[in-house]
């Protein structure tokens, strides 16, 4: 049996490599000449050292990537520091950390909040209660994250605590997300075993990981990685083996397509695949929506480091990621995550950033910054429309052997790396299943 993979990201990866460790021959197809999706890097001239596609945060919950990850010889590159700790700095001042205890979930949690003195003594208790009625699903019945949350907490830790929590765990403001996400970061997420929700990052650029580790792996397991290589179409021929043809005009006959694609990715797939218009239909293609995630980089030949992330609610800044302490490296860039906005690309718009850091961290302010680059990722996250939340999207479509993945299509898990890890896991099972 020969498996195609349309589509090299996270997701790609994982269902080759599942395929792969059955004993199937598969090969991926990769649009652009790296693997890896969203999770890349870029480099520029005269720009010191590789950046980010953005900075990316891992849950150490997230056990099905770093499973995948292991055995694609890469676990020890990501790190979650213990106990789970995040650094908070606002504009007047004040910093703290918020500390995991390290206690069994959910008093880990507990602790955590109720020691984080950025917060007054109420708005600890309902952060505290509102935590609670989310791990016990008491409203469930509620959708929509942002009712949730003004029914249940006030503006003060919404500013500082919920929304720079949404934004690190979902990519996204809590206005266009369903609250089952919430529900899930924080059963998924934080509460789970020993100690059990810290954040955590990859030590090297996501190129070295998620492209050229990834690469590597699959090479010397026998996966066939075609880069620059888009699919144009997919139909089914008289014996119901998938024709696929390429962009490049060769085509190729495969018992099985795994379509490993964004949902916008998928929608100009189908336009050339048989039943198309049917699956577009089911998944509502049309409607879902995405949002931008952009970053600012900095690099200076002499500057303070910081902590390895922090978190800013206030200002045009929402995290900082020094990536001098993340990678060890001294000519590493600093980074501001800017979130899902629209930015002012012009000097003076990058000048109001700058000085917006400034205010809340004065020792950058002497700092003579050598090279500044800034990364607008315009479909960072794909957002599902409301009519599909809580709905199950199944993976299987009406053409004969032809599947999805992708980290949207995970029933519970809100679009992540992990999310796509797991679609990819289970497109690679429902293929197993179907030929045994
Ligand atoms: C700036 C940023 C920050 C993020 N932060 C986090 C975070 O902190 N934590 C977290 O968990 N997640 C984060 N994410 C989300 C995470 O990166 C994604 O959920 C994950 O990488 C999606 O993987 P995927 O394989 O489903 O899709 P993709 O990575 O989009 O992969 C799809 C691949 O298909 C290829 N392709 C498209 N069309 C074709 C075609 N016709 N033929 C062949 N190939 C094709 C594309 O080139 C691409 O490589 C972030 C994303 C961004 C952009």
């Amino acid at each position: 049996m020969h498996t195609l993979i349309i589509g090299g990201g996270i997701a790609g990866i994982a269902t080759a490599w599942e395929l792969n460790k059955a004993g199937v021959q598969v090969t991926i197809s990769e649009a652009l000449p790296y693997l890896g999706g969203r999770l890349c890097s870029h480099s520029a001239k005269g720009i010191p050292t590789k950046f980010d596609n953005g900075p990316h945060l891992f849950l150490s919950s997230y056990t099905s990537t770093r499973r995948l990850l292991e055995e694609l010889d890469s676990g020890g590159d990501l790190h979650f520091p213990f106990p789970g700790r995040i650094p908070f700095v606002l504009y007047d001042g004040s910093r703290a950390k918020f500390t995991e205890w390290a206690l069994p979930a959910p008093l880990n949690l507990a602790g955590g909040l109720l020691a984080f003195s950025l917060l007054n003594l109420r708005a600890r208790g309902r952060v505290v209660r509102a935590a609670g009625r989310l791990l016990t699903g008491r409203d469930s019945e509620v959708l929509s994250m942002q009712t949730w949350l003004e029914e249940n907490s006030q503006a003060e830790e919404r500013r500082i605590f919920w929304e720079p929590l949404i934004q690190a765990a979902l990519n996204v403001d809590s206005s266009s997300l369903p609250l089952s996400y919430l529900q899930v970061v924080f059963k998924e997420g934080f509460c789970r075993g020993f100690s059990g929700g810290r954040l955590g990052f990859a030590r090297r650029t996501l190129d070295s990981v998620f492209n050229r580790g990834a690469k590597q792996a699959l090479n010397r397991a026998g996966v066939e990685v075609l880069l620059k290589t888009p699919v144009s179409s997919v139909k089914v021929d008289a014996r119901m083996a998938l024709d696929v043809s390429f962009h490049d005009g060769k085509r190729g006959k495969y018992d099985a397509v795994v379509a490993a694609l964004p949902p916008w990715a998928l929608d100009s797939l189908l336009s050339n695949t048989s039943a198309g218009e049917d699956i577009k239909a089911e998944l509502d293609l049309k409607s879902w929506r995405t949002q931008p995630i952009s970053s600012l980089y900095l690099w200076a030949d002499e500057r303070p480091l910081l902590d390895e992330f922090i978190c800013t609610p206030e200002g045009a800044v929402d995290w900082v990621f020094d990536f001098g302490r993340i990678w060890g490296r001294r000519n590493a860039p600093l980074c501001f995550l800017l979130g899902n906005g629209k930015v002012d690309r012009s000097n003076s718009g990058i000048r109001a950033i700058m000085d917006s850091s400034h205010k809340v961290f004065p020792q950058l302010r002497n700092v003579s910054w050598k090279s500044v680059r800034l990364v607008s990722e315009k479909r960072a996250t794909p957002l599902r429309p409301e009519a599909l939340w809580g709905k199950r999207l199944r993976q299987t479509t009406r053409t004969p052997h032809l599947f999805l993945a992708g980290d949207w299509l995970d029933p519970e898990l809100p679009p992540t790396v992990e999310a796509a890890v797991r679609s990819g896991k289970r497109a690679a099972n429902l293929i197993l299943e179907r030929h045994e």
